[in-house]
């Protein structure tokens, strides 16, 4: 086993806003970042088109903002932690234009450009280049990332397994050049504690926005250390991922419909006319009345023409790209969108610090259960979130007492592990995942097909040939898992054989539970998760 760098240093695994944000909120105390790519791809940020939300308008108010957030989470967002993190959105916006980020602004240069997204009920989106706030905002970072000395940057250097103590407690990361995963003995980085922001699951279903290789790595690392996981059960499908046959597919900003573009189906209905919100109605209900138009035989469109015209351009340059590059004109053609599996809002339990129930180990952005987004996200809160985090874990883990410790060697591995010669390579396993989680625990699930889930990812872990199949499996099978559990429907969790809510409570396990459960569901004599109100 090599052991490089035997420092007392953080480890932050992932190269999106959150490992970034943490990585340059630490300086100047020693960060190595590793990264499974090369910095600015591979993640979800860059292709975060919405924007950030701040309530930063004369009519708005960090309040109205955390009204919104609980509205939007269905009773399991924590009021504290949404008041908390409306609090800080101003700041987190400076904290980026000081790191080099430029917003939009208005024509006078006064000040910002401020959106309006579904279920907000403010305009209260920042954006950056128009609908490229992500792609920006992450250039900005990486480039202060670049620059900062106390800053070492290990791309394309996977986390394979977290390095515990003997007390099970986190003390570094165990990772793999690209390429090399289970041919060359593991690399132990070292680490006081190790802040893990791996982001999404969205790769693990086959309609997604997400990239592909999105598939809830972060989340098996913790659980296969103990960790608690939360609220699994919980993924947003973004109602309009634009179907033109490309996977990851490309999306069609909510902002669009907040400039007015309509859905209709084959037929020219518009057929959202009748619901509460129409085309701004929360995320889950559009998605669902979009799920249900495609299960009745029609396709849906996003008709931007009438409201945006050439002005779609200017206006979503990178849409009007993605649409084009799928062969649409969205000038002259409604663009074709269908339901995909986008952001996660369960995640690795912390507390008000981002740290999980191991110690020495934290979560911040995608990958972690705040409290923030409960049962559903509100647009343009995720990139926030991963900001205020960002900063209260530098906070926590500059208070944190250095402690000496002895790294005991990862766990036994599969054998034998394949090497994977592209990121995106679907291997039969991978594509069997995708097509389950796609139909058994999707935007619409019941006992029935959330059982032969279970069952099925159960099989495959059997059939698991390298780490990234592995992990992808466990934590399938954990999602899978949850949902079977929560016999209501509420926020992104649609139950179509528990249509009611139930009194409202988390989902809590850890990995031995979930397999456990599975097991349970396997023999047809399911027990109730642990459920925490
Ligand atoms: C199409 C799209 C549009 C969106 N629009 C918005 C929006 O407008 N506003 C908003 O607030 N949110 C939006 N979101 C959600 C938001 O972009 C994400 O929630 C957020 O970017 C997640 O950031 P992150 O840093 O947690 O993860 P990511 O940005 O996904 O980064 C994860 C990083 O971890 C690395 N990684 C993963 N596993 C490992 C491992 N084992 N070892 C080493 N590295 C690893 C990856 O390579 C990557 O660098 C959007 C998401 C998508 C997909």
């Amino acid at each position: 086993m090599t052991t490089a760098n035997p420092h007392d240093r953080i480890v932050v695994v992932g190269g999106g806003i959150a490992g970034l944000a943490t990585a340059l909120h630490l300086a100047p105390l020693p960060v190595t970042l590793l990264v499974a790519s090369p910095l600015g791809q591979q993640a979800s940020t860059p292709l975060a088109q919405g924007g950030i939300a701040a309530a930063l308008g004369a009519d708005d108010d960090p309040a109205l903002h955390a009204t919104d957030t609980l509205q939007a989470g269905a009773g399991l967002s924590n009021p504290d932690v949404a008041a908390r993190v409306a609090r800080a959105a101003p700041s987190c916006i400076e904290w980026l234009v000081a790191q080099g980020a430029s917003f939009d602004r208005t024509a006078s240069g006064d000040g910002l450009i401020l959106g309006l997204e579904a279920a907000h009920s403010r305009r209260r989106i920042v954006h950056a280049q128009g609908d490229r706030t992500g792609r920006s905002v992450l250039e900005a970072l990486i480039h202060a990332v670049r620059k900062t000395p106390s800053i070492q940057i290990m791309e394309n250097h996977r986390v394979t397994d977290l390095a515990l103590d003997a007390n099970g407690a986190a003390a570094g990361a165990f990772c793999a050049p690209w390429g090399s995963e289970g041919s060359e003995e593991p690399i132990l980085i070292p680490g006081r504690a190790v802040v893990l922001a791996t982001g999404g699951i969205g790769g693990l279903y086959a309609h997604t926005t997400n990239p592909l290789t999105a598939q809830g790595g972060g989340l098996a690392l913790a659980a296969r250390a103990g960790a608690v996981l939360r609220d699994l059960e919980f993924v947003q499908f973004h109602p309009t991922a634009i179907a033109a046959g490309l996977d990851p597919m490309p999306l069609a900003t909510e902002a669009l419909r907040g400039e007015g573009a309509m859905l209709v189906n084959s037929r020219g209905e518009r057929f959202m006319q009748a619901v509460p919100g129409a085309e701004l109605a929360p995320r889950d209900v559009v998605a669902r009345a979009i799920f249900a138009q495609i299960c009745a035989g029609e396709r849906v469109f996003l008709d931007t023409r009438h409201v945006l015209g050439e002005h779609i351009t200017s206006k979503f340059p990178g849409v009007t790209a993605l649409c084009r590059a799928a062969g649409i004109d969205p000038i002259r053609d409604p663009v074709p969108v269908r339901p995909a599996a986008h952001y996660h809002m369960g995640g690795i339990k912390v507390d008000d610090q981002s740290r999980s129930s191991v110690e020495g180990l934290w979560a911040c952005g995608e990958v972690a259960s705040t409290g923030l987004h409960g049962a559903n996200r509100l647009a343009s809160n995720s990139l926030l979130e991963a900001l205020a985090y960002a900063a209260w874990i530098a906070d926590g883990i500059r208070g944190m007492e250095s402690r000496p410790s002895m790294v005991q060697p990862p766990s036994p591995s599969f054998a034998p592990w394949h090497r994977s010669n592209s990121r995106n390579q679907q291997s039969l396993c991978l594509q069997q995942i995708r097509s389950v989680m796609d139909r058994q625990v999707g935007v619409l699930r019941d006992a029935a097909g959330l059982h032969q889930a279970v069952r099925h990812c159960s099989a495959l872990t059997h059939e698991a040939r390298s780490i990234r199949e592995r992990d992808a499996v466990l934590v399938s099978l954990m999602i899978a898992t949850a949902a079977y559990s929560r016999n209501e429907s509420r926020g992104a969790h649609q139950r179509l054989d528990h249509p009611h809510l139930m009194p409202e409570q988390h989902t809590e396990m850890t990995l031995d539970q979930a397999l456990r459960i599975a097991a349970e569901i396997d023999n047809e004599t399911a027990a109730p998760v642990r459920r925490v109100a």
